[in-house]
């Protein structure tokens, strides 16, 4: 358990989680896809690197970790960044398109890794090539039902909204809760206002209509809806992060782009820090320290 305080921005709002891009490498070219918002990288951190900036963030209050990237698991060395966030966070996630997920899903698990998010925007195969380019939806419903089995809990499965998604996005969800995931659905980031406006408020009124119960959680103040479904309590969880300044009021994350820089936001490049080359450079601790916190000072909420 770590006791250390997170830091709290100038905003007050505490920094307690950290999302790592671990490459900017991906076997899937998905149309709309803002790769976390990195320019492109120079460089890609090795895992040691990782590994220490993971130490440096625990020491300042940090507890949560979530790869992603690019796609994490086209690193060969994903094991070793699994057990780098084991060794220093109290909870260890991944952000993966799936589609090589299944045949390491109980290393995964056995290297620590606690839950994972597999992004499947469609489970009808041609809708599902036209959005990623590639024909490889029966891999992500394996690797869905291989990481259920291997016991990485929740496996919350990951659909963007878009305009025309409103039946397929039902069809999805039935799947996801008919092998035991999560379904969660995103907001699309950076498509046309009006589309956006469509797209996600529809789909969460539909949803809202059919909820038994909604609990709001404390990450971005995100509603889950629980639905009946084959006579059992099922959940969705909506994630809107745009136009939304409860999301960003709720922000408690900071970002590292594959090539070392922290981000303090997905939706804006102001205020990065490069506390790779430093590291390189042979930086003591205290001086990572400092640039960490330089960071997180320069965290604004985007939407206010
Ligand atoms: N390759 C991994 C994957 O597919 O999950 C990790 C990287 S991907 C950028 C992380 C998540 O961001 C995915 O769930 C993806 O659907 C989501 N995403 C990508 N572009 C987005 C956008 N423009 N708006 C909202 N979500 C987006």
């Amino acid at each position: 358990m770590n006791m250390v305080e997170p830091i709290k921005d100038k905003y007050g709002r505490p920094v307690e989680s950290i999302r790592i891009s671990v490459t900017e490498r991906c076997n899937l070219n998905c149309i709309y896809c803002h790769n976390e918002g990195q320019m492109e990288a120079k460089t890609e951190m090795r895992a040691e690197e990782i590994e220490k900036i993971l130490e440096i963030a625990s020491r300042i209050g940090i507890k949560d970790v979530k790869f992603t990237g690019g796609e994490p698991l086209m690193r060969k060395d994903i094991l070793d960044i699994i057990r780098a966030g084991r060794k220093y966070m109290e909870d260890v996630s991944m952000t993966t398109n799936g589609t090589l997920l299944a045949p390491v899903a109980l290393k995964l698990k056995e290297a620590g890794l606690n839950r994972v998010n597999i992004s499947m925007d469609s489970v009808e195969r041609e809708r599902y090539r036209k959005i990623t380019g590639k024909d490889m939806v029966d891999r992500v419903k394996d690797a869905i039902k291989a990481s259920v089995e291997a016991g990485l809990y929740p496996v919350k499965v990951n659909i963007v909204a878009f305009p025309d998604s409103f039946d397929d996005i039902f069809k999805t969800i039935e799947f996801v809760w008919s092998v035991n995931a999560m379904p969660q659905i995103i907001e699309a980031i950076n498509v046309g206002r009006n589309k956006k406006l469509y797209a996600i408020d529809e789909i969460e009124k539909r949803i809202a209509s059919m909820a038994v119960d909604v609990r709001v959680r404390k990450l971005h103040k995100r509603k889950i809806y629980s639905i009946v479904y084959d006579g059992k309590i099922r959940e969705v969880e909506i994630v809107r992060p745009m136009h939304n300044s409860e999301f960003c009021a709720n922000c408690n994350r900071i970002r590292l782009t594959s090539d070392g820089m922290l981000k303090p936001c997905i939706m804006h490049n102001r205020g990065l820090v490069d506390i790779l080359t430093p590291l390189r450079e042979g930086a003591t601790d205290d001086e990572l320290i400092a640039l960490f916190k330089k960071a997180i000072m320069n965290r604004f909420p985007y939407w206010r």
